[in-house]
């Protein structure tokens, strides 16, 4: 096959450009790098995640290709949206368990792609009733497959094995810092591990919205939830560290308010034409963060993990934005 023709929705995913963010660079005297994971052919970074869990579901012989398999997640969405697109690829079904808080796209999409969506209230991970709990459930007595991607090292694998080798090569190993949030910590950790191994003094720094307890893990070594909360979709732990963290090497960590990502969301779109979501705008005003704390002339990756269209109806809703206390772009005033 020709160098420039990849295999299907698995050969698609991945090889993400890294985007110079001018408008960061230029405020910090520094290279702010974004990952440009909105180019997924699923839309988000979590393509990767759900490949990667897939495809080792696979080499242990719980999924054949070809053959009827059923794959359950409890997700935020983007994982739930990757899981259904490869299953749709290789001939498996997904059932998808989401809390009902997730942006109407998001939701909207699932059902379009086919996943059997399965809505529940939003309840904290200590109640029982909490999507996670309920998606391992019902993967046990269905007898299917849980990708559980909290705990299934598969997750942080597939960025140790792809996502951070790409930023090392991409940056001819002039990384000095990376940047990024956590929902299940498999990005961080994986990336992380990738980068570390091959230079052990690139600074790692957790991303962390308000109402998270993972910025005082990272600090303290205690989870602890902070103060206010966020409505960027798909990060922060409230109460627990989800597998993937445990031991992963981690510097630091910021804890960033949405108004100062939602800063970088409007800016990056208007002012670069890069649309991206509420988790994005936190991993660049991290890096923002860490480049004005490391000085001029150093190299900040980050990832821009989906795009802003996931989230038309919450971050381009002036109501909506109105109702958290949260400013509404000049543009969408009229
Ligand atoms: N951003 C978005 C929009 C996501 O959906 C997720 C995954 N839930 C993340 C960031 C975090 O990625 P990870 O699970 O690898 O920590």
């Amino acid at each position: 096959m020709p160098a420039h023709i990849v295999e299907g929705f698995a050969g698609a995913v991945g090889n993400t450009p890294l985007i110079r963010l001018r408008r960061a660079s230029e405020a910090t005297g520094c290279e702010i790098l974004g990952k440009a994971e909105f180019m997924n052919p699923g839309g988000s970074v979590k393509d990767r995640a759900a490949l990667g869990i897939i495809e080792a579901a696979e080499r242990d012989g719980r999924l054949t290709p070809g053959k009827p398999g059923v794959i359950v997640e409890g997700t935020a969405g983007n994982t739930g949206i990757g899981i259904t697109l490869v299953a749709n690829a290789r001939g498996y079904r997904s059932i998808i368990v989401m809390p009902e808080t997730q942006s109407r796209e998001k939701i909207d999409f699932l059902r379009m792609i086919g996943a059997d969506l399965r809505l529940v209230p939003a309840l904290p991970y200590s109640d029982q009733g909490n999507y996670v709990h309920a998606s391992r459930r019902l993967a046990g007595e269905m007898g299917a497959v849980h990708a559980n991607q909290f705990d299934n090292p598969a997750n942080g694998n597939a960025h140790e094995a792809t996502t951070g080798p790409e930023i090392w090569d991409q940056t001819n190993g002039g990384v000095d810092a990376f940047t990024c949030s956590c929902g299940t910590g498999g990005t961080l950790a994986g990336v992380a591990r990738a980068l570390k191994s091959r230079k052990s003094s690139v600074r790692i720094v957790l991303a962390d919205p308000l109402g998270s307890g993972l910025y005082a893990w990272v600090k303290t070594g205690q989870v602890k939830a902070s103060e206010g909360n966020s409505i960027t979709e798909g990060i922060g732990q409230a109460a627990r560290v989800p597998g993937n963290l445990e031991g992963a090497p981690i510097d630091d960590a910021e804890s960033i308010p949405d108004a100062e990502a939602l800063e970088q969301v409007y800016a990056l779109q208007s002012e670069e034409g890069i649309s991206v979501g509420g988790s994005a705008g936190i991993n660049v005003a991290a890096a923002i963060r860490v480049a004005r704390a490391m000085g001029p002339g150093h190299t900040i990756v980050t990832i821009l993990c989906d795009g802003a269209a996931r989230y038309q109806s919450k971050l381009f809703n002036p109501e909506f934005l109105r109702g958290k206390g949260l400013p509404v772009p000049a543009w969408l005033e009229a």
